[in-house]
């Protein structure tokens, strides 16, 4: 029993031995140099290791033949595309592998060493597949194994091989259909088929034949020589020998997954954690984000923010009003600065804590009445700075009652006898405060106002600027009450009328509006008419009496009584996407006019401003048949360039150059120039402003014979015109 386990053991040891078998052991260490070409895309028959040396079955098995035969092998990895090319590469004394003797590419016959080992060739297909009958079967072969592809077409003259430059195509073949298996070494399906993508694809049970695996270089006596040697010694090599290297190199794990085979095989999972990780940066920065937003905010506070009251600090109050200014420009604000007059007595015989609460009381009160466009800072221990909207005396009504007041009598209110005196200085803010915004210099003003109060000796408020806060409250009294106004009629459309001097006639009638304020009383055009563009309003205003003029039309036609009328276009109802052409066009097809009824006035300076979009609005409003005239031409900086470029029907020559300062000689001369040229242009002219009959005698003497003045009417209600336009001269023109 000892002895057969000893011999056992023995053989296993010897099996053993034979696999490490390597160079330099069998071939000896001064053997006659023998350089062998191979392919080494052949894991484990020949492929390259982590030292870039050939290894692999073929190569194992060529060493212990060549050492046999008394060579020390050098492998070079073979550059051409076929063993076929690299035969007639003379740098290789032999090549390999052959299945049989072939051509090279170059023509030359070869000569071949005998069998170093039977390989079997399997084919894989892709998934269990029933494959046509050998003969009829479509192959996908390496292209490098053009050798072994010639062996086969001779056993299987009629299956059709497809060659491939590298594995990774053939496989695609066999997916797409192309082919209907591929043909490969068995041994080197054992390492390709590892690959994690190719897990689909399945190797044929039955081996379908096997090859020799032969060296082999061109039939010259020299290459003759070295086959004849080496065959002696693969004589040599033992079958022991053989499935020793065969087994050594398919039982390893040779294959070395890629970053495309981890993505293979762990994609979900790589994705997964992708996401996850992404998701977790995402929320740790947005925490981060929110702490640091946080942060920011608590220091913000600190040094924005009063903390006993949590109005802002002075700091915050300054910025804020800056903000609010440059936003709203158009809101026409105050500043105020408060002061408790007697707050260190009532520290001293009520407490802290009872000021304090006075304190927390006013903002309280205050906060109540500001909107979102307002602002409250608190500067000193009872000093309050309120940035609010002018919005007229019920405002600082509202603000007496509902703050003022309650705060003066905090304390009566608790059953005690101090009454709070508040002393308050406001300052109302001026264009310029807009443009150049410096809150300190308002708040300085505001403070002067609120020491004068303090001076006095007496409580309540003063105004720093009580002229400016007039202006404001008109502007407010106007602005504000517009579309009350244009709808319980305190705006009114008056006519002055339009004479031919030389007639005597009277051929038409400008429309002005005269405004007959509930609170106001009558207030001019020249006052309310900026205000309005200022404020964006003015089209509104203007299209009342645009629809009014067309009704007072309208009534007359109707009467039989043909009249026309100019309405002023101000410059501000010209706006980008406003067609004002076409709603001209709607009131005279509404009100059934005709379009030569209206002229529309346009004032010289509008040209010089919007110059582009106004010439548009002309073109459009000319086009449609309504006549258009340049209003207050002279009275602004006139221009020949204007002139020219304009297309307008009439200019209305303001006459300003006569009664206005300078030279009226002077004044005579240029009215005179400027007729001829006009009429030499081909555009009609009138005058306004004619205030006596010297004037109109020296316009009719220079071809200015229409003309609209007080010299002959000045603008009257409706029913005073209809009385001249009704009146028998009139109707007899007609
Ligand atoms: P304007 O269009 O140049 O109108 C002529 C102004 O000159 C009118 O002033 C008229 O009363 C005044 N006037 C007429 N004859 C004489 C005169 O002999 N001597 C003097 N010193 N003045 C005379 P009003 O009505 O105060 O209008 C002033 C301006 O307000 C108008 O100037 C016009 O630009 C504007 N306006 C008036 N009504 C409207 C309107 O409904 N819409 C628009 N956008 N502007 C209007
Ligand atoms: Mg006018």
């Amino acid at each position: 029993m000892t002895r057969k386990r000893l011999r056992k053991n023995l053989i296993r040891i010897l099996f053993v031995l034979l696999c490490f078998i390597r160079v330099g052991t069998v071939s000896g260490e001064n053997g006659e140099k023998l350089t062998v070409g191979v392919p080494v895309d052949r894991c484990p028959v020949f492929y390259l290791d982590d030292q870039g040396n050939v290894v692999g079955i073929g190569a194992d098995l060529m060493i212990l033949a060549a050492g046999n035969a008394g060579y020390t092998v050098t492998f070079r990895p073979i550059t051409e595309k076929t063993l076929k090319d690299a035969l007639d590469n003379p740098v290789y004394d032999i090549v390999m592998p052959f299945g049989s003797a072939i051509t090279s590419t170059a023509g030359q016959p070869t000569e071949v060493s005998d069998n170093l080992i039977r390989t079997p060739f399997t084919l894989v297909t892709e998934g269990n597949r029933d494959l046509p009958p050998l003969n009829r079967l479509r192959v996908g072969m390496l292209r490098s194994q053009g050798g072994v592809a010639e062996t086969v077409r001779t056993l299987y003259p009629g299956m059709e091989i497809n060659m491939y430059e590298t594995m990774s195509e053939c496989v695609k073949a066999l997916r797409n259909g192309n082919v209907d298996a591929l043909l490969h070494n068995s041994y080197v399906w054992s390492y390709v088929l590892q690959k994690p993508s190719y897990s689909d694809l399945v190797v044929q049970p039955s081996a379908m034949f096997s090859m020799d695996f032969r060296a082999g270089t061109t039939d010259t006596p020299e290459g003759n020589a070295i086959i004849e040697r080496l065959n002696r010694g693969i004589a040599e090599v033992s079958e022991t020998q053989r499935q020793a290297i065969t087994l050594d190199y398919t039982s390893r794990r040779l294959y070395r997954y890629s970053l495309s085979d981890y993505i293979y095989m762990y994609g979900w999972v790589i994705l997964c954690a992708f996401l996850v990780l992404s998701l977790a940066v995402m929320l740790l920065i947005r925490r981060q984000r929110r702490n640091r937003q946080a942060q920011e905010e608590k220091v913000r506070r600190l040094i924005d923010e009063d903390p006993l009251t949590g109005v802002l600090s002075m700091e915050g109050f300054r910025k804020r009003v800056e903000e609010l200014l440059k936003e709203n420009p158009d809101i026409p604000y105050m500043i105020s600065y408060n002061n408790i007059k007697n707050f260190k007595y009532i520290n001293d015989s009520l407490g802290r804590a009872a000021g304090d609460d006075l304190l927390r009381f006013w903002v309280a009160r205050s906060k109540d009445m500001l909107g979102e466009e307002e602002a409250m800072g608190r500067t000193a221990a009872d000093r309050f700075v309120v940035l609010y909207h002018m919005k007229g005396d019920e405002k600082i009504r509202r603000d007496i009652t509902d703050v003022l007041e309650p705060v003066r009598d905090y304390f009566i209110q608790q059953g005690k006898e101090n009454r709070v005196q508040l002393c308050c200085g406001v300052y109302v803010l001026t264009p310029e405060d807009y443009r150049n915004i410096d809150v300190d210099r308002m708040l300085d003003c505001a403070r002067i106002a609120e020491r004068r109060v303090r001076d006095s000796h007496r409580d309540g408020y003063e105004f720093y600027n009580p002229d400016q806060w007039k202006i404001g409250q008109q502007t407010g009294a106007i602005c504000d009450h517009l579309s009350v106004a244009l709808r319980n009629g305190e705006v009114q459309v008056w006519y002055q009328p339009q004479t031919d001097y030389a007639a005597g006639k009277v051929i038409g009638a400008e429309a002005l509006c005269r405004w007959h304020h509930v609170s106001l009383g009558w207030i001019s055009p020249g006052v309310f008419i900026p205000l309005l563009e200022k404020a964006g309003l003015i089209y509104e205003l203007d299209s009342f009496v645009w629809e009014q003029v067309c009704r007072d039309l309208q009534k007359w036609n109707r009467k039989g009584l043909r009249f026309s009328a100019s309405v002023n276009l101000s410059r501000s109802d010209i706006r980008e996407g406003r067609d004002i052409a076409g709603q001209f066009r709607d009131l005279v097809k509404t009100y059934e006019l005709s379009a030569g009824q209206l002229r529309i006035e346009v004032t010289e300076t509008a040209f010089t401003q919007d110059a582009g979009l106004l010439l548009q609005t002309v073109v459009k409003l000319r086009e449609a048949g309504f006549q258009v005239e340049m209003d207050d031409f002279g009275s602004g900086y006139s221009s020949l360039h204007m002139l020219k470029e304009v297309p307008v029907d009439r200019i209305k020559l303001d006459l300003n150059f006569l009664s206005g300062a300078g030279n009226p000689e002077k004044g005579r001369i240029i009215i005179c120039h400027i007729i001829r040229m006009i009429r030499s242009l081909g555009m009609k002219i009138i005058a306004e402003g004619v205030e006596n009959e010297s004037q109109a005698k020296f316009l009719r003497d220079q071809g200015c014979s229409e003309m609209q003045g007080f010299c002959f009417y000045k603008p009257m209600p409706v029913q005073e015109l209809e009385t001249i336009i009704e009146s028998p001269d009139m109707e007899d023109d007609d």
